[in-house]
This record gives structure tokens, C-alpha cells and sequence, in this order.
């Protein structure tokens, strides 16, 4: 059977279609600056070349028929038929408390998912206008929605809970939902094989360092705690996020700077121009950050140092909350390929069993591996990220 994985952004569409019987991707795309003037469109079927090409997208649905024409090109297609198409798995980033695990889309989650609209306004009603897209586009091929919070549902109240007044978590349902679920679920089934142990025996930490990047606590199998929190803001320093501050900050920039009085220039302060990016003056890219410090440039070298301590902070936090810990696992861009991260997010953390091997480290690879030393206790692994691939199984599962 074949599943198509659609992943609708504010002004992009990524999708990816599988073979399941192999679990093998076999063509695969995106779609970026739906709605300006130029959009840029590239794809690629396994085994041929890379197509690129920039042309005029207006809107969600237009980019949702452009892939599925592509998918049916008679020359270089991948399917004669759309229903070689099993079903649809959508990436949805929040599900707010209302969706727990993967759902199969009907009238009623739709309205549903319409009502998480205002929690995450920047991507819900993409998502929104994918499924409604697609439905048009695929009639009769069922859509299973896979969400970003669904794997952090499992924490206990006292860790999702944020202490305000009671009655912001009734009426306006905030409190922590944590992000990446699908990669913190993907790698973590991942580092159970890796460890020849089954996950339910098993304490781990899983940390998702990319541009934005989250780490996760998992108690045999379950999420106990991670640092994303209401929004994908929370957390460690990130590449243009500000992650953890103190909350009255915001108050005291509110009062004294009138351009801040509008939440989304504020927003955007906090996420976009913060972070790395923020700190350094340079780049919220760690490859640009690396190269300065390599350069001896002080604020570069700052960023990285911030960086790399909020993340230890983290993994000392929920090693205490773990009560002991299995695994440790590095995924996502930087947690995959920088090695002077890793390094230093594991420096000095000898008297938590965790210790890692300098050159295995420092080796270059896509495969996934353990990097600790012999004699460390928890096992550090950096397993590539598959969010993709866990979509695909979901929907599969799920229809
Ligand atoms: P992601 O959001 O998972 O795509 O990760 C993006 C982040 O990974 C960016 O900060 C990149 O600079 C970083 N990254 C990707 N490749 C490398 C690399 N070889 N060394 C250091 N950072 C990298």
C-alpha cells in the first residue's frame, strides 16, 4: 500500500509518498512561497533527478494539485491511478488537549481541529486548508491527522500545568503541550531497538536540537515532561527563539517600548529575531555560528555556550525526575551533525554515568550510532529523525 505524507506550513507544502510493504520513500517534494509572486517548487522520484522550478502557487489547494499532478505525470509519475493512494497523513502541530493520538478526519474533527485555529494561528488553518484540499483532490482516500503534541499527552498534570490562575487552563486551555512528539516517538522506538530492550523498560532522554529544538523526558514509553511548552517558544535557546525567560520581561518591554504593545511584533522579537540569532548579531544557523567561533568571534561564542548550557540543564532536570536514565539520544539537524554541540552538552556530566567517545563523536555519518565511551553508564546514541516515515505508519495504522 501507498501513503502520502502532507505537511502544509503557513506558506509551504512538503509531502512525501511511501511504499509501506518496504516502508521506502519513493517520491517526495515541497512546495515554498505559496501566495507571493514567485513560488518555488522542487521534487524528486527515487532514482531520477531532482526537478526544480519556480512558478505561480496562489493558495494551499493549488499547490495540493500540483503535487498530486505531479504524483500522476504519465511520463515520470509515480502512480497511474490516484487510488494507489491508501491514505493521507497530515502533520498537524497542534492538537491542543483535544487530540490525543492520531485521528481519522471526519465532519466533526474537522470542526474540531477549526477550533484549535487560535492556539497555533500560524499553522492550524494551513493544515485546515490541506485536509479540505486534499479531500477535494482525493475523494474517497481517507486523512488520519498526526500531531506534534500528540506523543507529550501522557504527562502528569503537575508537569503540564503552568501556575496561573486555574481558570486560564479552563477557559483558554494553556498549559503545556510540547512539540516534535512525532520525532521524540520516532527516535525513541529507534533507541529501544538500538538498545535491545523493549521501550516500556526503558527511562530515556531525546533531544530535538534543529532550528527550533525541544528535549523530552520518557518514562518507559511515556512523556513525563519536555520543554516545549503552550508554544514551540519554550525551552532551550533555539536558533531565533529566546526559549526560558523570565516572563516579566515581557511586561516590563510592553510598558517601556510602544512598538511592543502589538503581541505579534512582540512575537516576533521572541521568535524570530532572538536566539542565536539574537545573541550572536550573526545567524540563528549553527553552521554560521560555529565558523565565527571559529573565528574568535566573542558573541558567537557566547550563543553557542548559552546554548549548548540550556541543554544541559535539561538533561541534569529530567535525569533527576527519571530517577536514573537508560539512553540519551541527539537527533534533528544540529543534534545529528554537530559534534562540538554534543561535546559540549556532554562535558562534565561524568557523575551522571554520561560520557562520550571524542572521536566516535566526532565521526561524520547518516547512520544511527552510539557515541558514548565504554564506561559510561547511559548510552548516547544520535539517531537520525524520521517524521515522515512515523506519519506514514500512523496513518497506516490508524485507516
Ligand atoms: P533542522 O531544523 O532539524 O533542519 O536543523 C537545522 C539546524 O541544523 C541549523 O541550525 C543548521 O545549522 C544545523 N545543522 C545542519 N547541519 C549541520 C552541521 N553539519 N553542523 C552543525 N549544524 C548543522
Amino acid at each position: 500500500m501507498k501513503a502520502l505524507v502532507v505537511n502544509c506550513g503557513s506558506s509551504s507544502v512538503k509531502y512525501a509518498l511511501f511504499e509501506m510493504d518496504e516502508e521506502q520513500k519513493i517520491a517526495w517534494g515541497l512546495i515554498e512561497r505559496i501566495g507571493l509572486p514567485e513560488a518555488y517548487y522542487k521534487r524528486q522520484i527515487i532514482n531520477a533527478e531532482e526537478k526544480k522550478e519556480v512558478i505561480k502557487v496562489k493558495n494551499h489547494t493549488e499547490a495540493i494539485e500540483l503535487v498530486i499532478e505531479e504524483l500522476l505525470d504519465r511520463k515520470a509519475g509515480s502512480i497511474t491511478d490516484i487510488n494507489e493512494i491508501a491514505v493521507v497523513g497530515h502533520r498537524i502541530v497542534h492538537g491542543g488537549d483535544k487530540f490525543s493520538k492520531s485521528v481519522l478526519v471526519t465532519e466533526e474533527v474537522k470542526k474540531d481541529l477549526k477550533n484549535c485555529f487560535s492556539i497555533a494561528p500560524l499553522h492550524t488553518p494551513a493544515h485546515y486548508a490541506g485536509i479540505v484540499a486534499v479531500e477535494k483532490m482525493l475523494p474517497g482516500i481517507p486523512s488520519v491527522l498526526v500531531f506534534d503534541t500528540a506523543f507529550h499527552q501522557t504527562m502528569p498534570d503537575y508537569a503540564y500545568m503552568y501556575a496561573l490562575p486555574y481558570e486560564f487552563y479552563e477557559k483558554d486551555h494553556i498549559r503545556r503541550y510540547g512539540f516534535h512528539g512525532t520525532s521524540h516517538n520516532y527516535v525513541s522506538q529507534r533507541a529501544a531497538k538500538m538498545l535491545g530492550k523493549p521501550l516500556n523498560k526503558l527511562n530515556l532522554i531525546t533531544a530535538h536540537l534543529g532550528n527550533g529544538s525541544s528535549i523530552t523526558a520518557i518514562e518507559k514509553g511515556r512523556v513525563v515532561d519536555t520543554s516545549m511548552g503552550f508554544t514551540p517558544l519554550q525551552g532551550v535557546v533555539m536558533g531565533t527563539r529566546c526559549g526560558d525567560i523570565d516572563s516579566a520581561i515581557i511586561a516590563y518591554l510592553l510598558d517601556k517600548y510602544s512598538q511592543y504593545k502589538k503581541g505579534s511584533v512582540l512575537n516576533d522579537l521572541l521568535n524570530k529575531k532572538s536566539g542565536l540569532a539574537g545573541i550572536s548579531g550573526i545567524s540563528g544557523d549553527m553552521r554560521a555560528i560555529i565558523q565565527a567561533v571559529g573565528e574568535g568571534n566573542k558573541r558567537a561564542e557566547l550563543a553557542f555556550n548559552m546554548l549548548t548550557y540550556s541543554i544541559k540543564k535539561y538533561i541534569g532536570a529530567y535525569y533527576g525526575i527519571l530517577n536514573g536514565v537508560d539512553g540519551l539520544v541527539f537527533t534533528a539537524g544540529i543534534g545529528e551533525n554537530s559534534a562540538p554541540v554534543r561535546e559540549s552538552v556532554c562535558k562534565n556530566l561524568s557523575v551522571l554515568g554520561i560520557e562520550i567517545d571524542i572521536k566516535k563523536n566526532s565521526e561524520c555519518s547518516d547512520e544511527e550510532r552510539f557515541i558514548s565511551a565504554k564506561k559510561s553508564k547511559v548510552k548516547v546514541m544520535i539517531i537520525p529523525t524520521n517524521e515522515e516515515l512515523m506519519i506514514a505508519r500512523e496513518s497506516k495504522r490508524v485507516c
